[in-house]
């Protein structure tokens, strides 16, 4: 059965912030970002993270890119990742509890990190070029993935990845439910494949929708950088200690809610500036 996200009083009473919690309880996020010009993407989905309630949000930048990072970011914290030697050297602090890789991270740069950052088994969301670095084999990826993860691909990355099932759908063979759940048996993680109706599988077959079909769809998603705050969003969620399945739903839904609110004219540095008027409807 496919369920559909709504904002019942489970999601409710998991955003809600107790009045005991301090910035240590709420989890630490990393998002690494790419080379000079390419850091944009990252920053978004930081501030995104941080505007779900992680405690405390870093962007890992090289060291070509620190200065354009540090000019651009405030209440989100900088650190220097100069390569994938130092990314374990980082997640030896076990405060540090979720990851994003991908946006804008460039491919070189996802493949040389994305293996040291499933190593550290955290909480990880992979996307972007985390996820396209791996078109040639992903198999390569698919060995290194483990439970904590969540893939959130286009139609394009979920092809890149899962070509076979990205094939049966455009032939009608599978429907679309079907070929995501495949999709999350084999990654044997939480996939969240976009579009109009996004659907979020975990491998134990749980499947939701968020969307199109129902009374959340936002046209003004689709443009530039909209699924790098997604990402963001997911990965601030499961710095906060939300379950993978529960991140990806959660996270969609406050994603389109904050698009269906904002209305036409959205641009993605609008969804993280949108989320606290989301928050206080909810209640
Ligand atoms: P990306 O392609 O990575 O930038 O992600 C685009 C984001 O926009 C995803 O969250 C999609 O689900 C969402 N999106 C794209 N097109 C639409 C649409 N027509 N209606 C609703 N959401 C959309
Ligand atoms: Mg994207």
């Amino acid at each position: 059965m496919i369920q559909h996200i709504t904002p019942d009083s489970a999601m409710r009473a998991a955003l809600a912030k107790s009045p005991e919690a301090h910035k240590y309880s709420h989890g630490h996020a990393l998002v690494l970002a790419g080379g000079p010009g390419k850091g944009g993407a990252a920053r978004l989905a930081a501030r995104a993270a941080l505007r779900v309630g992680a405690g405390l949000v870093t962007v890992l930048a090289p060291q070509s890119a620190l200065a354009e990072n540090a000019a651009q970011l405030t209440a989100v914290m900088l650190d220097p990742l100069p390569d994938a030697f130092s990314l374990r050297g980082i997640l030896q602090d076990k405060r540090k509890n979720a990851l994003l890789l991908g946006p804008g991270l460039g491919l070189a740069r996802a493949q040389e990190m994305v293996p040291a950052a499933l190593w550290g088994q955290r909480a990880t969301v992979l996307d972007a070029d985390a996820l396209t670095a791996f078109a040639d084999d992903p198999e390569r990826l698919f060995n290194h993935l483990h439970p904590a993860c969540v893939l959130t691909p286009h139609e394009g990355e979920f092809a890149r990845l899962f070509p076979d099932l990205a094939e049966a759908l455009r032939t009608g063979a599978l429907p679309r439910p079907e070929a995501v759940r495949q999709a999350a048996a084999r990654a044997g993680c939480t996939v969240l494949l976009k579009g109009a109706d996004t659907l979020i599988t975990a491998p134990d077959g749980a499947i939701a929708q968020n969307g199109a079909s129902g009374d959340q769809a936002a046209p003004w998603l689709a443009t530039a950088g909209s699924g790098d705050v997604l990402a963001g969003i997911i990965c601030g969620l499961l710095a906060r200690g939300f379950a993978p399945f529960d991140a990806a739903c959660t996270g969609a839904w406050l994603h389109a809610e904050a698009a269906r609110r904002f209305g036409p004219g959205l641009i993605a540095e609008d969804l993280p500036e949108e989320l606290p008027a989301v928050f206080r409807a909810l209640g």
